[in-house]
């Protein structure tokens, strides 16, 4: 999901909202402040169910902004870098770039969003409470109330075992626990994921017959999304068994041929692009990667400019590249390719570029895997370990 408006950076991670979040900022604010909040606390100006409702959204979209970062914090604190948070149409995401590298950080990953949320709930609750004992106005106390209950949900939805749910990450950390085999984990609770994604489609489609159109219409979208996200979970976890065992150097390609940073676009198209079949290099200073530089990015410089443009001004600049070791497991690589690199990584072991790993180098390591005899790994020969029917090519 990609960020609209950029907010800001909190605890360190870049924090956007996608134009969609608007969407349900409006159910919400519009669906209280018209109708709920009016049907239940009557005898208000119209002026005050808009600012509750409008208060008690923006609330809302806080609160799952604190889930959010709880799991960005609590990830960082794990080792795994985030690329930031953004809030959209359904909810919140936090962009991971990594996995856990064990099930108890999973865990303590995925189990804080929805605990950060429970809190929050009951905070609202309790504030609720405590002012409607105090003899508040009772639309204040509505809003409050609705702000526990609606977070309260939030928490509880979230730890449905399914992925790409936090209770699906939950389920997984569980599974990989237990029988030691994250690879298998992951599938469970994707498909658990799309279960839950049909279950929710079937209830949405029945509210909606039964008269509850908007409400059913949402939870089939919801349940839409989740289909969708729990199928692309578990094509990952595929690749990752295709590619588990694999390390960067397995597929890089050794010692790229390099170019020097500091000439023009001419020299370059001379000397490299016609002199090599290659259609991307590297930049390089004393052997250490400071760019890289494709065909499609040179071509966007007109002839004319060509003998004035300096060929680091089009590259992919160092602080975009996405470096790898060579020691690198494969999979964990992957998540951190840039389109600014066109999909490439370059390899580096100490501070000079050794290798590049171009996305047909995983392509081809993908295929490959998956020709594996599924039944050679270790951990799925375990007598009465399940079976599970791999995708072939
Ligand atoms: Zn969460």
């Amino acid at each position: 999901m990609s960020a609209s408006f950029r907010l800001g950076r909190i605890a360190g991670v870049p924090v956007g909202v996608n134009w969609s979040v608007l969407v349900i900022f409006a159910l919400i604010a519009a669906g209280l402040s018209a109708g709920q909040f009016p049907r239940a606390y009557p005898d208000h100006a119209m002026a005050a169910y808009v600012a509750a409702g409008i208060g008690a959204a923006v609330v809302f979209l806080l609160g799952l902004l604190a889930h959010e970062v709880s799991h960005a914090v609590i990830a960082k604190r794990n080792g795994i870098a985030v690329k930031g948070i953004t809030l959209w149409l359904f909810g919140g995401v936090a962009e991971l770039q990594g996995e856990a590298e064990s099930p108890g950080a999973e865990l303590r990953i995925a189990g804080i969003g929805p605990l950060v949320s429970l809190v929050i709930g009951g905070i609202f609750g309790g504030i609720a409470a405590l002012l409607a004992a105090g003899g508040a106005d009772n639309l204040a106390v509505g809003a409050l109330a609705w702000l526990a209950g609606i977070n309260v949900a939030l928490a509880v939805f979230n730890i449905l075992p399914a992925a790409p749910l936090d209770g699906g990450r939950l389920l997984r950390a569980a599974l990989w626990k237990w029988r030691g085999d994250r690879t298998w984990a992951a599938v469970i609770s994707a498909r658990a994921g799309r279960v839950l994604g049909w279950l929710l489609i079937a209830f949405g489609l029945i509210q909606f017959l039964l008269g509850a159109a908007a409400g059913g219409l949402w939870l089939a979208l919801i349940g839409w999304f989740l289909l969708g996200a729990a199928g692309a979970e578990e094509r990952q976890a595929e690749v990752g068994q295709a590619l588990s065992g694999i390390k960067v150097s397995d597929v890089m390609s050794s010692n790229p041929q390099t170019v020097p940073p500091n000439i023009r676009v001419a020299e370059f198209i001379d000397q490299y692009l016609f002199g090599y079949r290659h259609t991307v290099f590297p930049l390089a200073e004393d052997g250490r990667p400071v760019g890289l530089v494709s065909l499609d990015r040179v071509r966007q410089v007109p002839p004319d400019q060509r003998e004035r443009t300096g060929l680091r001004e089009v590259a992919c600049a160092e602080k975009d590249l996405t470096i790898a070791s060579p020691e690198e497991p494969l999979t964990e690589l992957l998540p951190r390719l840039s389109q600014c690199a066109d999909g490439r990584a370059l390899v580096v072991a100490e501070g000079r570029l050794v290798g590049i790993v171009s996305p047909s180098d995983v392509n081809r390591a993908m295929l490959r895997g998956s020709m594996r005899d599924p039944g050679h790994r270790p951990e799925r020969a375990q007598p009465g370990a399940p079976r599970l029917g791999w995708r072939e090519p």
